[in-house]
């Protein structure tokens, strides 16, 4: 475990969304870090300010070709999470998912490295049991268009569990709920960055089906908090653990919280609901409770607020509130 202060970790995908805010919280906590992305959906405008870091580093690498490099611990993070970008090439999405996998495993055999990785909610698919525990084992169509994301990420986690079972590896496995905050694209094409640039450009909120499916948003800072607990936690505690703010809303109530926030006009464009959109989404975070102490502290609308203003910030748009 790389408690030591210069301790070599790799992020995988540092230059995404939520791997940039890691590799925020790592430096701040004293390792050195190498960020290896191949800017599919990342960005170097995403980890510019530490670019002249003396303890980063950053390397165009697509992780499913081998990387040969010293490290102590790592976080598998690349692949890209949004529907309509991870569905662009089904395929290299997969590859992504499981050779990124073996190759990251590989690795943290060959150094002895800790070795986690950010799986998803989508393991359990569009699920039967409500909230969804980590003993779930899901509902996903393996032949649907969901499925090179979801299947990927499945087959990721049996990879960790059996290189923990023949190679005794050190391995984590976080489930990962709906996240957002700042960095995402304007473009990413996930819901929470959808409605806030539509809000902000004086356009109307996109709401696929009829807006009741429901979703559980977590703050990126408490995500990160969780995955770095979760590194951090004992050699025995594996998970699947599940990170996300358990607290529902619907889609329908998200978008009239976002036109609330920005000040904008409610009107909405109704689209078709996408093949095998979950209906519901919800974890239950007793287990990350119980072995990490963690419980996601900040409120959807506190949330949203610092959202919208790197929105503004990032498209030049004058606040429409004073709020
Ligand atoms: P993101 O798309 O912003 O970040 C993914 C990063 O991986 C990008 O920088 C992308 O360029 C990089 N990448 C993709 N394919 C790669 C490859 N072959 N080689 C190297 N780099 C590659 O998405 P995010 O929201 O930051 O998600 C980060 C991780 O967390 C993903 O693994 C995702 O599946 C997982 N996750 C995210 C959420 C969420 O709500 N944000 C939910 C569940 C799981
Ligand atoms: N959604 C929507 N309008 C949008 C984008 C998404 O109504 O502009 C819905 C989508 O159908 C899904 C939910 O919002 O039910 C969350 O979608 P997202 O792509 O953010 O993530 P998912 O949890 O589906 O991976």
């Amino acid at each position: 475990m790389a408690t030591l202060e210069n301790g070599r970790i790799l992020v995988t995908g540092g230059a995404g969304f939520i791997g940039s805010f890691l590799c925020d919280a790592l430096l701040a906590k004293g390792y050195e870090i190498l960020c290896v992305d191949n800017f599919y959906t990342g960005t170097r405008q995403n980890v510019e300010h530490l670019l002249d870091h003396p303890r980063f580093e950053l390397m165009r690498h697509d992780v499913t070709f081998p990387l040969y490099v010293e490290t102590d611990e790592i976080y598998s993070l690349a692949c890209p999470a949004s529907p309509i970008h991870y569905q662009r090439d089904p395929v290299q999405t997969t590859k992504t998912s499981v050779h990124g996998a073996i190759n990251a495993l590989g690795l943290a055999k060959r150094v002895k490295a800790r070795i986690l990785q950010a799986s998803t909610s989508e393991v359990y698919g569009d699920p039967d049991i409500h909230p969804q525990s980590e003993d779930y084992w899901g509902h996903v169509n393996p032949v649907g268009p969901r499925a090179c994301y979801d299947e990927g990420k499945r087959c990721a986690e049996t990879l960790f569990f059996d290189y923990r079972r023949q190679h005794n590896l050190q391995i984590k496995v976080a489930r990962i709920f709906n996240t957002y905050g700042p960095r995402m694209r304007p473009n990413d094409g996930r819901v929470i960055s959808n409605f806030i640039v539509q809000a902000l450009t004086g356009r109307p909120l996109t709401i696929y089906g009829d807006g009741s499916q429901t979703r559980s948003f977590c703050y990126v800072d408490d995500l990160i908090d969780g995955l770095i607990r979760l590194m951090n936690s004992p050699a025995d505690f594996t998970g699947p653990c599940n990170l996300g703010n358990p607290t529902q809303f619907s889609m329908l109530e998200l978008a009239d919280i976002i036109i609330d926030l920005t000040g904008s006009k409610r009107i909405f464009e109704r689209r078709p609901l996408p093949q095998n959109d979950p209906r519901r989404r919800q974890p239950d975070i007793a287990l990350a409770t119980a072995a990490l102490g963690w419980k996601p502290i900040t409120p959807l609308r506190t949330g949203l607020a610092k959202t919208i203003a790197y929105f503004e910030s990032r498209l030049r748009i004058k606040p429409l509130t004073t709020a």
